[in-house]
Order: structure tokens, then C-alpha cells, then sequence
């Protein structure tokens, strides 16, 4: 299995694989994991979710940014994405991954694409999550986010608990609006816990100590049983649920996602959104190689719709 996920893992960090897929991708089934390739296709998908209570949070996807040019149009959809959600009063916020908008190019590209997405967003009243991204772009990623809080309270981030970091991370940063992920990359020991056990003890520290002198917690996972534990936690020490919400990727644990809605909590899905599914799609493999037997099934059910099979 660690091989499998190994490999998934570096097919996903291919840029050839990446223009091939994004061709092929639609026909196989991949939209049960993605909210959208266009936009009208994204909005009616977060009316639905809207209409469940549920809230969302919109990832425009692209990785492999290396222009800026690129970096500028992805700049530009963020933007546009943000005047439909807030024109069409959508209950919902954006993620987006700074080597998106720039960060392998310069800092400074990437610093100011952020301040233009930053100001329009604290326009709009919507909220911007800046995710994270595998370790080499750790530091770069917090001296940018540090830059903006002397001026922005309008985002917050991502910890992600695989990190030695992540405990003085979340420390120096308190007063954001923080993720608690696992973490989606692979890091080597020196910087990364390696076994699930040290992953998850770290994991419920990080959301135990964030809900309780945090600003607001997102518990991003779909693991039942850190869930379970939490949620005991949460009415052990009566923490409103006004303080934190629960996060799932768009198609995975739906009814999950529905269960927690309909008993009161605050639940956010995470939309990728676009044509460049190719990355996004493969670390959702190399996590858990079952997937593809869902999208297998999923595949195969399409082509009994159309009569192929
Ligand atoms: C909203 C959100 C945002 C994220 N943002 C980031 C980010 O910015 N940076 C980053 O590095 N990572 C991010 N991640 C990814 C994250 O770090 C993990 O890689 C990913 O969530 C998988 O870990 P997990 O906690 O869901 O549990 P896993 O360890 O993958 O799974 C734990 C258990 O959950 C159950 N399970 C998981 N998936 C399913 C399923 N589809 N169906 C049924 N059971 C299932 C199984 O029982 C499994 O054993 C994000 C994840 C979420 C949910």
C-alpha cells in the first residue's frame, strides 16, 4: 500500500500527466470529486449544499503556475469567484494555494496578487483561507501570511498536525481563524511525523488547544473516530458551537457532511473547482487508494446511463 500511495503521490506532481489528464478527466468520472469546471456549474452546486446547511469553501484549482501571467489570471478568477458568491449572497468563502498566484515565481508577485485578492474579499465581507502547501514552501508561505495580518483580518490558514512545527505554529498564531489538517503531502522524518498514530495524537492536540483559546477552528477530516472524540471533547468543556466548524472535500463522507449539519454543527465543503483537477485529484488517491474504486464504479455507472455498457 505504500508504494501504491507513493506512486500516486508522484503522478501527482507530474506536469506531462497533468496535461494529459485534464483532457481526458471529465469522461472518467472524476466530477463526483469535483464541484465544477465552470462557474454556473460551481454556483448550482453550492445552492444545493446551501439548501443543506452546509456552507462551503471554493478552491479555484491550479498548481502548476510558473508565469506570471498565469499567476495574474488565477488572480483574476479568485476575484470573479468572489463577486458570484457575494453577488449571489452564497454562503460560502474561498481557499486558495499561494503558488497559484505566484509564489514559485517571486514573492513579491505572489505577495501583491494576495493584497489585490485580500482587499476585494474585505470588500465583499468574504473570508480567504491560505492553504497549505508541501514543506518547501512552508517558510515563504508564513512570511508572506505575517506581512498581510499587519494589515488584513480577513483570512486565516492552514496547520497542518504531520509537522514538528505545527505545535508553535498554531502558538504564534492564535488569533487566526485556523484549518487543523493531517496534512496531504509527503515530508521526510526531519520534519514530519511518519507513523498515523503520532499524526492523529497531534492532530486532536492541535483542535483541543485551538478551540480552547483560538479564534475559530476548522476540524478538516474525515476520520470518524477524531470526530467522535471531539465532539466529546466539545461538550465536556461547553464550547460553543459558534467556535468552530467541521470540514470535508466535496464528495467524500456526504452523508457524514449531512448527519453533523442536521445535528446543529457547522459543517464547510471544500469545492475544488475547474478544469485543472489533475494535482488536487491525485493526492486524493495516493491518500486513500480506495477511491478509485468509487471512481471506478462511478465510471462505469456513467456509461450504463449513456448505454455503452
Ligand atoms: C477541508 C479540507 C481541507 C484541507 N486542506 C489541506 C491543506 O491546506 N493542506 C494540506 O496539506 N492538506 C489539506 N487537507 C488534506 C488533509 O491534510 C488530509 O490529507 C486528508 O484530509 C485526509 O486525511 P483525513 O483526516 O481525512 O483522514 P485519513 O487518514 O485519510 O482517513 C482516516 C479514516 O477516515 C475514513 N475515511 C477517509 N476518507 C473516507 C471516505 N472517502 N469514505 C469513507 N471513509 C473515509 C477511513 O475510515 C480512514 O481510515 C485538507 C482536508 C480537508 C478535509
Amino acid at each position: 500500500m505504500t508504494v501504491i500511495k507513493s506512486c500516486l503521490f508522484s503522478l501527482s506532481q507530474n506536469t506531462n500527466m497533468n496535461k494529459f489528464a485534464t483532457k481526458v478527466g471529465p469522461k472518467m468520472g472524476i466530477k463526483s470529486f469535483i464541484a465544477g469546471t465552470t462557474i454556473d456549474e460551481l454556483e448550482r452546486n453550492i445552492v444545493r449544499l446551501n439548501k443543506q446547511n452546509i456552507s462551503v469553501t471554493v478552491d479555484n484549482l491550479g498548481e502548476f503556475v510558473y508565469s506570471e501571467s498565469e499567476a495574474n489570471i488565477a488572480t483574476n478568477h479568485i476575484i470573479t469567484i468572489i463577486d458570484r458568491l457575494n453577488g449571489q449572497n452564497l454562503d460560502g468563502h474561498i481557499s486558495l494555494k499561494l503558488t497559484q498566484i505566484g509564489l514559485d515565481i517571486s514573492m513579491e508577485i505572489c505577495r501583491q496578487n494576495l493584497i489585490r485578492i485580500l482587499s476585494k474579499a474585505n470588500d465583499a465581507h468574504i473570508f480567504i483561507n491560505i492553504d497549505m502547501e508541501d514543506y518547501n514552501h512552508i517558510q515563504s508561505s508564513w512570511q508572506i501570511i505575517n506581512d498581510c495580518k499587519q494589515v488584513f483580518n480577513n483570512f486565516g490558514t492552514v496547520i497542518q498536525a504531520s509537522l514538528h512545527r505545527a505545535k508553535k505554529d498554531r502558538n504564534e498564531n492564535k488569533n487566526l481563524r485556523l484549518r487543523i489538517v493531517k496534512g496531504a503531502y509527503k515530508e521526510s522524518e526531519n520534519v514530519a511525523y511518519q507513523t498515523s498514530k503520532e499524526i492523529d495524537d497531534n492532530f486532536l492536540e492541535l483542535c483541543k488547544v485551538h478551540l480552547q483559546e483560538g479564534k475559530f477552528t476548522s476540524i478538516a477530516t474525515h476520520d470518524y473516530e477524531l470526530i467522535t472524540e471531539l465532539i466529546k471533547y466539545i461538550e465536556r468543556n461547553k464550547i460553543s458551537k459558534e467556535k468552530f466548524e467541521f470540514q470535508m472535500l466535496y464528495g467524500f463522507r456526504t452523508n457524514l457532511q449531512q448527519l453533523l449539519s442536521q445535528q446543529g454543527y457547522r459543517v464547510c465543503v471544500y469545492m475544488p473547482y475547474g478544469q485543472d483537477w489533475y494535482g488536487y485529484f491525485m493526492r486524493r488517491l495516493a491518500e486513500r487508494p480506495q477511491n478509485i474504486n468509487l471512481i471506478i464504479k462511478q465510471s462505469i455507472s456513467k456509461l450504463l446511463l449513456k448505454g455503452r455498457i
